[in-house]
C-alpha cells in the first residue's frame, strides 16, 4: 500500500561548509526521494533553540543549538513512499562511527555533534518541522 510522506531534511553546516550540499541531494535524489521545497538559510540561536525544543533538558543542547546557528545549513522537504522512515535509514546512526555503512552519516558526518543531516523522527515532528522553515 503507498503511503506517501514529506519529511523535513537539513544539511548541517559541517556539510555545507564542506560544500557537500549537491552531493547530499544527489544522495536524496538516487534514493527517490523529490526534493519538493529546499532553502539556504542561517538561523538564530533562539531559533535553533525552538526547533530543537525536545532537547532542552538534554546536556547537549546548548552546544547543538549553538552549532546549528553556527553557519549556513540547506533545508529540505522530501517526498517518498514513508518518507520518514526511509530517510532516517538513509541518515544512519546518530553517532557517524556507528551508522552503517553507506549510510549519510557513515559517509559525511565527522563526529557525533557534526553528523552532517538532520531527519524527522515521525509524522507528527515533521509536520511541526515542514511548518517551522516553510510556514508562509
Ligand atoms: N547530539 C549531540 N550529542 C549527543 C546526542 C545528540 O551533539 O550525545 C546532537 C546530534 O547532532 C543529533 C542532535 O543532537 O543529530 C539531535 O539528537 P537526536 O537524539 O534527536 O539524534 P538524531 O535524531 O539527529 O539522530
Ligand atoms: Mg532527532
Amino acid at each position: 500500500m503507498s503511503n506517501i510522506q514529506q519529511t523535513l531534511s537539513i544539511i548541517k553546516p559541517d556539510a555545507v561548509e564542506r560544500n557537500l550540499s549537491e552531493e547530499i541531494k544527489n544522495e536524496f535524489r538516487n534514493n527517490n526521494f523529490d526534493i519538493l521545497k529546499e532553502k539556504k538559510v542561517k538561523i538564530s540561536k533562539s531559533e535553533a533553540e525552538k526547533f530543537y525544543q525536545v532537547h532542552q533538558s538534554k546536556p547537549f543542547y546548548n552546544d547543538l543549538c549553538e552549532y546549528l546557528s553556527s553557519g549556513p545549513i540547506v533545508v529540505m522537504v522530501l517526498e517518498k513512499n514513508d518518507a520518514i522512515l526511509e530517510n532516517r535509514k538513509l541518515m544512519g546512526a546518530t553517532d557517524p562511527i556507528k551508522a552503517e555503512e553507506g549510510t549519510l552519516r557513515k559517509k559525511y558526518g565527522i563526529s557525533i555533534d557534526k553528523n552532517s543531516v538532520h531527519g524527522s523522527d515521525s509524522l507528527d515532528n515533521a509536520k511541526i518541522e515542514i511548518d517551522f522553515f516553510f510556514k508562509d
